[in-house]
């Protein structure tokens, strides 16, 4: 099997090492681009949110990379997430590929199909103790790629050389990619830690503080948000993201809701107590966490036409005004252009940095 994936943020490197230590070939996406979101607009309905166009997009980059099945996740509730997978698979058909995708939905939502799947990806001959190592092996990787990550956002604001964490970074990036066994990526996160550490900081700053919400895709995928938290790093502000791969796994499969310690879900209830499919309810409930928290303000990041943002969309101003934390959001789709989204970017600091100087008098 030559096996692909969906890109998101970097966590391409865990899932390399994954599918090769499993003895397939892995296909590795490349970064979604201009050309992978044209592919996909080209055959993908008009109406269908950025996250489905530019993962149709990577598929048909990586079947001609020589790519003859995928992997990706799926989804439940009222989300059109949950039909992606079959109609990527319809259209990809069409189109002529004999590509087969495999959709792991969520576990909770059909143990059997998800047992079934495990199952179809599991190599004849290996045992289970071993697959299991080998998926826990990945985990690892995965959760020191997103370790490292979250703390170039945490010094970018600190930085006294503009460049120089994002510079570690990619270094870092580098080391992990190398790290084969677990004991090789246990070092090699100690070493990482060392590395983003040793960039020269200016603690004595007090940047402005931002959290970011909204659908996961767009929220992860820094090729697809213009590198909005890279970008508001350089700028000097200090951003958080309430989305992780490896915590979004974790919440998934074990405790639906949680952000960190705090029952999202609960936060949102004020303001809206159903699930409205994707990311939305979280969004409500985020805002309500940032704002608890003493942050400046919230960037929503949403696709263009996607229903359950649209909809926390619609209650956001009643959270923002009685929360007292000002909301941005950011529609995103193949028009969007990073020139559009800089200007905005910069009209709704300098509201920020106003209402910080008003508050201190
Ligand atoms: S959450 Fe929104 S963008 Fe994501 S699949 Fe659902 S509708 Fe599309």
């Amino acid at each position: 099997m030559k096996l692909t994936y969906p890109h998101m943020g970097y966590s391409y490197i865990a899932f390399k090492m994954l599918i090769n230590d499993l003895g397939y070939e892995a296909v590795v996406p490349p970064e979604p681009s201009k050309r992978t979101i044209d592919l996909g607009a080209r055959y993908a309905p008009e109406f269908a949110c950025i996250p489905f166009k530019v993962l149709l997009g990577t598929y048909l980059e990586t079947i001609e990379m020589g790519a003859d099945t995928g992997i990706s996740s799926g989804g439940v509730g009222p989300c059109r997430a949950g039909y992606y997978g079959v109609m990527h698979q319809k259209i990809l058909n069409e189109l002529g590929y004999d590509f087969k995708l495999i959709i792991f939905e969520p576990p909770q939502s059909n143990y059997l199909d998800f047992i079934k799947k495990i199952r179809s990806i599991k190599p004849r001959g290996m045992s289970w103790r071993t697959f299991i190592q080998l998926i826990k092996k990945g985990y690892r990787k995965l959760e020191a790629i997103d370790e490292m990550e979250y703390l170039m956002y945490r010094n970018m604001p600190y930085e006294v050389n503009k460049g120089d964490t994002a510079k570690a970074f990619n270094e870092v990036l580098k080391i992990l990619d190398a790290a084969q066994t677990a004991e090789e990526i246990e070092d090699a996160r100690w070493e990482c830690r060392k590395t983003i550490a040793r960039v020269p900081q200016d603690r004595s700053r007090i940047p402005l503080k931002i959290g970011i919400i909204g659908e996961i895709y767009v929220v992860l995928e820094p090729a697809v948000n213009f590198y909005l938290q890279k970008m508001l790093g350089e700028m000097g502000v200090y951003t958080d993201r309430s989305i992780w791969l490896t915590s979004y796994t974790q919440k998934n499969v074990l405790v639906e809701g949680k952000f960190g310690e705090r029952d999202i879900h609960e936060m949102a209830h004020p303001y809206l107590n159903e699930a409205i499919g994707g990311h939305g309810l979280n969004s409500i409930g985020e805002i309500v966490s940032y704002a608890e928290d003493g942050y400046d303000g919230v960037i929503q990041l949403a696709p263009f036409s996607c229903i359950p943002e649209i909809m926390a969309k619609g209650i956001v101003p009643r959270v923002s005004r009685e929360e007292g934390i000002p909301v941005m959001t950011i529609f995103i789709d193949e028009q969007t252009a990073v020139a559009g989204v800089l200007t905005r970017l910069e009209a709704f600091l300098d509201l920020l940095k106003r209402r910080r100087e008003q508050k201190a008098g």
